[in-house]
């Protein structure tokens, strides 16, 4: 193990340059080109199996021990944001209105790094490392899903991915185990009444009274429907009816969020809205429209493989603290992979400490203190050289507190 930490060490300023190269040179969703080719060409390099174009725009590469085992799968997502940066640093984004604002840059440098060093170790490798470098992670339906379908877990038997976060000291790793991020899915709801003039509402149906009954039945769905030790939001985000104001509307549009960690209390919230809104517009003789969009689904940290990171986590170089950190009503799309195999995805500090003002994700003075990158790669390097070692999640009692 100290192999590993100390060629990724001696690896590290190239770690950063990658992270540059394509923190200058980001690519949106769904419109990657340079970026998975020069994954591909990377692993090319290093003599890797390589697939390309997978599930759309994914990269997969496997890296064979040479002795036989499990086969441990590591991901990376690589797309960018439409985010016009606004960090003067030197290696700021050359591409007007698209910003890595999210650290995929980061997570791709870290793992095209981490596969270099387990190459080189590849004599002492008990088994298979396949490396998932996915494409459009921030606009569902995202990578993800059709890279799963694609094959991109074929023969895996656990998946260990990462964020770096940039609101958490370097140096700290969070996880938790069951729902960690949360579902995040839009409706949007056409409320269709009859409309006239302000003076005579009783030849009309209004529709602005009507879907402003709506949006308060709406309010009795996680105050009443759903069960109170369990999470759910229902916002509503917009509700239009263009009018004069002596006319009364014809139809009012209703668009809204739902957030949700439980598939059940998915469902039944999405159920439960068309119920609702059913219900309402039938006592008002107003008819309706509704759509339920589905983003990713919660994302579900399996409880072996959380705790098997979170336990040899202490003992890896950088890494000053292990917390289990709340859920968060945001949402990632690492959530499929966790529904069809055992996993972890935890949460790398990358907190840039000189700064007097910490900018979250997605903003355009978001970065990170590249430092994080390295911890990053010791731990899902440590977790995945550990697994293979041990052919599974549980480390032997005399190791407990430390590594393989
Ligand atoms: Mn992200």
């Amino acid at each position: 193990m100290e192999k590993l930490f100390s060629l990724l060490k001696q690896n590290y300023d190239e770690m950063v340059g990658i992270r540059r190269h394509l923190h200058q040179n980001p690519e949106l969703s769904f419109e990657e080109v340079e970026t998975p080719k020069y994954i591909a060409a990377y692993h090319e390099r290093l003599g890797h199996e390589v697939r390309t174009g997978v599930g759309g725009r994914g990269v997969v590469a496997t890296l064979r021990g040479s002795k036989p085992g499990k086969t441990v799968a590591l991901r990376a997502d690589f797309d960018a944001l439409p985010i016009q940066e606004e960090n003067e640093v030197p290696y700021k984004s050359k591409i007007d209105g698209v910003m890595h604002a999210c650290g995929h840059d980061g997570h791709t440098a870290t793992l095209l790094v981490l596969a270099k060093v387990l190459n080189q170790m590849r004599e002492e490798l008990e088994g298979t490392i396949v490396f998932i470098h996915q494409h459009a992670e921030e606009l569902a339906p995202g990578g993800a899903i059709a890279m799963v379908e694609d094959g991109c877990l074929d023969g895996v038997d656990v998946i260990f991915g990462t964020h770096l976060w940039a609101t958490s000291p370097v140096g700290e790793i969070g996880y938790r185990t069951g729902p960690t991020l949360a579902a995040a899915d839009r409706f949007h709801i056409t409320v269709k009444g009859k409309g006239g003039h302000g003076a005579q509402p009783h030849l009309t149906k209004d529709s602005v009274v009507i879907a402003s009954q709506l949006v308060v039945n709406l309010q009795q769905i996680v105050s009443r429907r759903v069960d109170p030790l369990d999470s759910a939001v229902i916002s509503i985000g917009s509700f239009e009816a263009k009018n004069a104001f002596n006319v009364i509307a014809d139809t009012v549009e209703l668009t809204g969020t739902v957030r949700t960690f439980r598939e059940e209390v998915r469902t039944k919230v999405e159920s439960e809205i068309k119920r609702v809104t059913k219900g309402t517009c039938l006592a008002a003789d107003a008819e309706f429209s509704y759509q339920f969009i589905r983003g990713y689904p919660p994302m579900v940290n399996h409880k072996e493989e959380t705790e098997f990171v979170a336990k040899l986590a202490p003992a890896v170089p950088g890494v000053t603290e292990t917390l289990e950190m709340q859920p968060q009503m945001g949402g990632e799309d690492f959530a499929y992979y966790l529904e069809k195999v055992p996993g972890t995805f935890f949460i790398s500090g990358a907190k840039i400490a000189a700064r007097e003002e910490t900018f979250p994700h997605h903003h355009p003075k978001f970065d990170i203190d590249e430092k994080g990158l390295l911890i990053a790669a010791n731990v899902l390097g440590a977790s995945t050289l550990t697994y293979l070692k041990n052919g599974g999640v549980r480390i032997p009692d005399k190791e407990k507190a430390g590594l393989v």
